[in-house]
């Protein structure tokens, strides 16, 4: 429909809801209809007892086709009379609930482009029909009409209604439930949205009429939008309005539709935009800043970064879950009004190696942007603290935000990252110099044999350490690509031990070590990679040996797992067999149990800096260990000795047959 139709419509529903005598009202409308189409004459007749009509200009026409006007009514059907040369004719009947209350009638000049006109005398013939049947139906008691209360009132209610909600739901229900007392429509959606074109339905009430299109409402409440005006049309179910709201940074339309609708029903809508629109305006701000408070309060509650805020003199605001986390203190020790970090020191004083660096970095006063890396023990972490003055034009002084991370995963792949290139480096130097140092010696002069000899088998054992070092190093790169899989298969771990047992005689000062076995001849066979194996025992063996440089007892256990032991960590459930490797070594500190399966971790103090090595071998060994299913640990006291420990399935009937 064109704008200026929809513009009449309006009106005309306005002006046939108005106060005045029945006539006054329908020479109002025609007067209204006379600004979108230029007829020649218009009249409504209507069919009371005795049927009366209406002309503009205000006497009938001499000309008015009385034979149209006959057909029209017997047909009852819209009627379009073109003849030739003479003025068109356009008659519309007004009915209600099927039965013939009237009929509206137009002369146009025979130039003038009638078909535009249609739709808006479609839209209008349902307002008419609502407006004569009232006085028709006189007789009836007011109040059994079902006619809606007077506007006033009905408004007054929304208005107040509206003052109270804030955000957009609260609001969308009001109108919902008001829509719902006070009209008769069959369908009530409203849409909101950014704009015209991303409109969501807030609420729809459920089609009780299977006439109703089962998406009518959208493209009435766009095109009501975007003529920022209200659309009425007539569609086979009914009337259907659409009213839109003008809020600003958003797009909203009411759309109502039923059969029963009436104009005073449109007329009392189009009263409610002056009553809804601000309300819309009020609460489509107001949400928008709920919802951007409420998702930085998820930001702020779900960062795993520790937050707090602080007043000036250091009093805590308000600090996130992550805080009290990283600090590794209870959430409850951490409460509004407690002076940071001093309520928190006590809780932390074990753990800090050095609070004077504490201490100093928070009695600094807080006037530009501070950084400090603490480390705490037990456990051992290195968390990073900013501290960051936020200047505030209200504030004489200014808030302090502390920003707290975690950062013991970053520095230890730092400090494991410099630690390879200095271990591979000295690693590879350390054999390389003696190899040529030996080999220039031996080209040279000329050596007695047995001289020679010895000197070869220096060359010899530089060169084989190298090899394994490189081969440590190749072994760790597969492991990470996941390139190392396992050619498992059912083994007589005593077998297998045997033969390692006599390769390994070799290295060992009989004299000093003594390597007992206890492995009993009745153990069930195990389901693994025969070389990775003796990888993995040849590894916990030549340890037990290394740091133990002053001898002692080595003794190789293999058992049945029945009872995991306390120290282990989770098992697997299914059978296994426990291997130990006991040492009366060098042993190691408790605290450092946890690392040396750590890649590149070697305890560096006096003892073992005389011992080289890459500090791979034990975290090769736990990844073949894992990639079997079994699990590795060690215990250990200074002085006293380390044991190791690992499982490893047993081949059951089950991984047999996957074989
Ligand atoms: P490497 O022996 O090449 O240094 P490993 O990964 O095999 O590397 O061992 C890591 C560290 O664990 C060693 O540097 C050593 O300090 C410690 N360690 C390993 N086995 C033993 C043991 N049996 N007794 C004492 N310390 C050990």
């Amino acid at each position: 429909m064109h704008a200026p139709h929809l513009q009449t419509l309006h009106t005309a529903a306005r002006t046939l809801v108005g106060p005045q005598p029945l006539a006054e009202r329908l020479r109002e409308l025609l007067l209204v209809l006379q600004r979108s189409i230029p007829f020649i004459g218009a009249r409504v007749i209507v069919l009371e007892q005795p049927a009366w009509s209406l002309s503009l200009p205000p006497h009938d026409l001499p000309l008015w086709p009385q034979v149209w006007t006959s057909e029209l009514l017997r047909v009852c059907e819209p009627l379009i009379r073109t003849p030739s040369g003479g003025a068109q004719y356009l008659g519309w009947p007004i009915c209600w609930d099927g039965q013939l209350l009237g009929a509206l009638e137009l002369l146009v000049p025979p130039a003038h482009r009638s078909r535009d006109d249609l739709p808006l005398l479609d839209a209008l013939t349902p307002l008419l029909s609502s407006a004569l049947v009232l006085p028709m139906v006189a007789a009836v008691p007011v109040t059994a009409l079902a006619a809606p209360p007077p506007p006033p009132p009905a408004l007054a209610e929304l208005r107040t209604a509206l003052e109270a909600p804030l955000l957009v739901e609260p609001l969308v229900q009001i109108v919902r439930a008001w829509t719902e007392r006070h009209l008769p429509a069959e369908r009530v959606v409203l849409h909101v949205g950014q704009d015209q074109d991303n409109l969501r339905v807030h609420f729809s009430s459920a089609p009780a009429n299977a006439l109703l299109p089962a998406t009518p409402s959208l493209a009435a409440a766009q095109q009501a939008i975007a003529q920022a005006a209200p659309l009425l049309e007539r569609t086979s179910a009914g009337l259907e309005y659409a009213l839109p709201f003008a809020v600003v940074g958003a797009a909203a339309a009411l759309v109502v539709a039923g059969p029963r609708l009436g104009p005073e029903h449109v007329a009392l809508l189009a009263q409610t935009a002056a009553v809804i629109t601000p309300a819309l305006q009020r609460a489509l701000v107001y949400q928008r800043l709920h919802d951007q408070s409420q998702q930085l309060q998820h930001i702020f509650a779900d960062l795993p970064t520790g937050l707090a805020l602080t007043d000036h003199d250091g009093y805590l605001l308000r600090a996130n879950p992550a805080w009290a986390r990283l600090w590794n203190v209870p959430s409850t020790a951490v409460q509004p009004a407690q002076l940071v970090p001093w309520d928190m020191y006590e809780a932390l004083l074990n753990r800090l190696p050095d609070p004077l660096a504490f201490d100093q970095f928070f009695r600094q006063p807080a006037t530009t942007l501070d950084e400090v890396t603490l480390t705490l023990q037990m456990p051992y972490q290195l968390l990073r603290l900013l501290r960051i003055p936020i200047a505030d034009a209200g504030r004489p002084q200014p808030h302090v935000l502390l920003v707290l991370s975690d950062v013991t995963r970053e520095s230890e792949a730092e400090r494991a990252k410099s630690e390879f290139v200095s271990v591979v480096s000295h690693e590879l130097r350390t054999p390389l110099t003696s190899i040529l140092g030996y080999a220039d010696l031996l080209k040279a002069r000329d050596f007695p044999p047995a001289e020679r000899w010895e000197l070869m088998d220096i060359i010899w054992k530089q060169a084989s350490h190298l090899s394994n070092l490189v081969e440590d190093l190749l072994n760790v790169s597969r492991l990470d690509a996941g390139r190392i899989t396992l050619n498992r298969w059912v083994l007589s771990l005593r077998q297998l031990i045997t033969e390692l047992i006599t390769q390994m005689n070799k290295q060992l000062d009989q004299e000093r070590h003594h390597l007992l076995l206890d492995i009993p001849a009745t153990l069930p066979p195990v389901y693994a990679d025969r070389d990775r194996l003796r990888q993995v025992l040849g590894n916990l063996l030549s340890n037990a040996i290394k740091y133990s440089p002053g001898g002692g007892e080595i003794v190789l256990r293999a058992q049945i797992l029945h009872t995991p032991p306390i120290e282990a960590p989770s098992l697997p459930a299914e059978p296994a067999l426990l291997i130990t490797v006991r040492d009366e070594g060098m042993g190691m500190e408790a605290g450092e149990l946890h690392r040396i399966f750590e890649r590149f971790y070697r305890i560096d103090n006096g003892n073992t800096r005389k011992i080289g090595g890459s500090g791979l071998g034990l975290s090769i060994t736990k990844a073949l260990v894992e990639l079997h299913g079994g699990r590795i640990w060690a215990t250990s006291q200074p002085g006293i000795g380390s044991t190791f420990a690992f499982t490893i399935p047993i081949a059951t009937d089950v991984v047999r047959t996957k074989n």
